[in-house]
């Protein structure tokens, strides 16, 4: 059942992993076990430890952060979720971002890198079910708000949310782009970045010039992308809004810190381009249906990936369809 990752070099390091897929996060940590060649080149961007970062402690990964890894590790979480703790280690109060799966080792361990601090507010990236569901027993505990994304609006929107979504998230306030929240000696801004999930926010650290990605960008492996309520068109463009800011350093919710977070931004829009363009190909070719892409695209790929590589596909031909490039009849799809 278990399968390694294919090891990726990275000056020196060897990175793998035996947990068996079982989450639908990560489609694209599966596509590496078929396709470690063309990861590895993203890979080389990335720093993977060599061993399992330890859980339940507080790591600083500059002066006003703290990282706290959740006990979640899977080839879809990588080495787990990271919670961010922001604010002055002495100071008076701090913010927490991501606080993670409701799990009582890891909120635990959240206080106890919080201190004798205020949590001025519990931030959350999205609502993927590794990210939010601490939310509400931190907040319970500590009296803290529920500050940052948008709960899905399911009756709104319609059946955007599956499996993989926090049903219990209620923020006490929601972020739009632009809006933040700021303590002694920091400032968190929200950078809205829908695409992975319609709902996905980073956070820029004003003092330090340090964006917290979520899972829009993360640093280790590309996002996935899972339709109706993740959207290829947005992600894209949420890419491309990255590559427009300066920001010096990105602190995702799986992966080491990315110091040059231009150069893999630029990566992860030319991987999805490449993507593209092989879909459109395969279109020239034939009409067919989503199925019908996946053995040309994903060479080897192991059998129980299969879905979630039909879902990416099929964010790619929804995004074409919306550009006039594709069109379906019944479940087949052809060029326009
Ligand atoms: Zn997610």
């Amino acid at each position: 059942m278990a399968r390694e990752l294919t090891p990726l070099r990275l000056g020196g390091e060897t990175a793998k992993s035996r947990s068996p897929p079982r989450l639908r996060e990560g489609l694209e940590v599966g596509m590496r076990l078929a396709d470690g060649a063309r990861h590895a080149q993203m890979g080389r961007m990335v720093t993977i430890p060599e061993k399992p970062w330890p859980t339940g402690i507080a790591e600083e990964v500059e002066p006003l952060v703290r990282r706290v890894l959740a006990p979640n590790p899977s080839p879809y979480t990588f080495t787990g979720t990271q919670t961010y703790v922001v604010g002055e280690a002495n100071g008076p109060d701090c913010a927490v971002i991501d606080p993670g799966p409701d799990e009582a080792a890891h909120i635990d361990a959240i206080l106890a890198a919080v201190g004798s601090r205020k949590i001025l507010a519990i931030m959350c990236t999205h609502t993927h079910r590794d990210h939010s569901p601490a939310a509400a027993p931190l907040a319970e505990l500590t009296g803290a708000p529920i500050v940052g994304c948008a709960p899905l609006m399911l009756q709104v929107a319609g059946p955007r949310s599956d499996e993989a979504f926090d049903p219990t998230y209620a923020p006490d306030r929601v972020l739009v782009d632009g809006e933040g929240m700021r303590g002694t000696g920091w400032t968190l801004t929200a950078v809205a970045t829908p695409g992975h999930t319609s709902n996905h926010l980073c956070f820029a650290l004003e003092e330090s010039g340090a964006l917290f990605t979520g899972d829009h960008v993360m640093g280790w492996s590309t996002s996935v992308v899972i339709p109706p309520d993740g959207d290829m068109g947005d992600y894209m463009t949420s890419l491309e809004k990255l590559m427009a800011r300066e920001d010096v350093r990105y602190h995702s919710a799986h992966g080491a810190a990315i110091e040059k977070p231009k150069q893999l931004v630029r990566g992860m829009i030319g991987h999805r381009r490449q993507r593209e363009a092989q879909i459109l190909r395969l279109l020239a070719e034939s009409a067919r249906p989503v199925s019908g892409f996946i053995p040309e695209m994903y060479k080897g790929l192991d059998p129980r990936l299969i879905p979630a590589a039909e879902m990416s596909v099929t964010a790619h031909l929804l995004d074409l369809e919306r550009r006039g490039m594709a069109v379906r009849n019944d479940e087949v799809w052809r060029a326009v």
